[in-house]
């Protein structure tokens, strides 16, 4: 028998490098359409059920190959109807994905890597530190696995409509893996789901964006949090590196390059810090008139961290403020808190092994 570590695991291979595999097996590339298909679309991993597979390649895939999924470790439910599964990482660590019912939609929200280096200070994936980035297989099972656990919806389709990478990590910062499985996501043979319906969320890792406007382009969401420079440099660290004129520009590009779609930007609302009606009339002489929404995020508190949510009126100031100068702005509803769902609470498991800790100061050793 051949040994199991040195199979390839096809879960997280779209179309061409399953055609790849195929062809390096000296078989024909087709068979790559009718693997992909009973994968993502039959929630088959097991070669002996595909059946259309002729006998002699289902024992060489056998031989090969594996269609090995990530562990779900645990699953919540939240009285508003979210979903949290918790998936095994490998050593211990664990990572999160959230499923967010809506009447005309079911939005899954995953993860990209274990912990993130980005460090941004509202942040319970950041207070944690970086231990690695997931595998393609590793992304696009979270997708595989709810939708297969999850009921599916009247019409028959799929639970999972819309994706959003706003569960742990940077995506851009793990652009190998995040590429091939969004291909999936956007492949007809696999998930088919439209472009506007995969968003990439990203703290502003401006050389990446860049690549994905001309290599993937999805939906992208940027995490701008603060109008002006000397205050994101504070909250979100990577600005000291892509300041906001320089985000803004490749946002600008991207949206250019993509029959002028738009951005959104996300702004979570921080009580004392960003909130006042000053920060909201910087914030719209920056995206005034460009292909901006902007989203407004009430703070998630955890445990550990010292911010404050906005109150609920000062939210409304904020997004009526902006409205009033015609621009698009929306508040996030906070959904799934009660099983530690929000946005920014996502934790899992993750022992940072990027973290240095030289008696009590800490340094942090990775970089996007
Ligand atoms: N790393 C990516 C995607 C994951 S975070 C990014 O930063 O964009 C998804 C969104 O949740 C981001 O906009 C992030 O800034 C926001 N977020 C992080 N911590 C939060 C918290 N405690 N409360 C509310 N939103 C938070
Ligand atoms: Fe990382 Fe995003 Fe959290 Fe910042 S907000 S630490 S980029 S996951």
């Amino acid at each position: 028998m051949s040994d199991p570590a040195q199979k390839t695991n096809l879960l997280g291979l779209p179309q061409g490098e399953l055609e790849a595999h195929f062809v390096a097996l000296g078989e024909k590339a087709y068979h790559a359409r009718q693997v992909l298909r009973w994968i993502h679309q039959r929630g088959v991993t097991n070669f002996e059920e595909m059946t259309d597979l002729s006998k002699s390649l289902r024992t060489r895939l056998q031989e090969s190959a594996v269609v090995e999924l990530p562990q779900v470790l645990s699953q919540h439910d939240s009285r508003d109807g979210t979903v949290k599964w918790l998936f095994a990482s490998g050593s211990g660590q664990a990572v999160e994905a959230v499923f967010i019912p809506e009447p005309d939609r079911g939005t899954l929200c995953i993860s990209s890597q274990v912990g993130c280096a980005l460090d941004c200070a509202f942040c319970a994936t950041g207070a944690q530190g970086f231990n690695r980035n997931l595998t393609a297989a590793e992304i696009v099972g979270q997708v595989w696995h709810a939708n297969q656990a999850l009921p599916r919806r009247n019409n028959g389709e799929f639970a999972v409509t819309n994706i959003v990478f706003m569960g742990m990590g940077e995506p851009l910062a793990n652009y190998r893996s995040v590429v091939p499985a969004t291909r999936l996501l956007l492949s007809d043979l696999a998930y088919g789901l439209s472009r506007r319906k995969v968003t990439v969320s990203t703290s502003g890792l401006v050389p990446q964006i860049d690549r994905l406007a001309d290599e993937c382009n999805v939906a992208l969401a940027v995490s701008l949090h603060a109008p002006n420079d000397e205050l994101r440099n504070r909250l979100v660290p990577i600005n000291k590196i892509h300041p906001i004129a320089e985000l803004l520009d490749a946002c600008w590009r991207y949206t250019e390059k993509h029959a002028k779609r738009f951005i959104t930007f996300e702004y979570v609302m921080l009580r004392g810090v960003n909130d006042s009606l000053q920060h909201a009339d910087e914030l719209g002489d920056l995206l005034d008139g460009k292909p901006a929404k902007i989203n407004l995020i009430p703070f998630n508190p955890f445990d550990g961290n010292e911010f404050a949510r906005s109150s609920a009126e000062t939210i409304r100031s904020f997004q009526d403020r902006l409205r009033k100068r015609g621009m698009i702005v929306t508040t996030r509803k906070t959904r799934g808190d009660d099983i530690d769902a929000a946005c920014g609470q996502l934790a899992g498991k993750v022992s940072d092994r990027v973290r240095v800790r030289l008696g009590d100061k800490t340094i942090r050793t990775a970089t996007a």
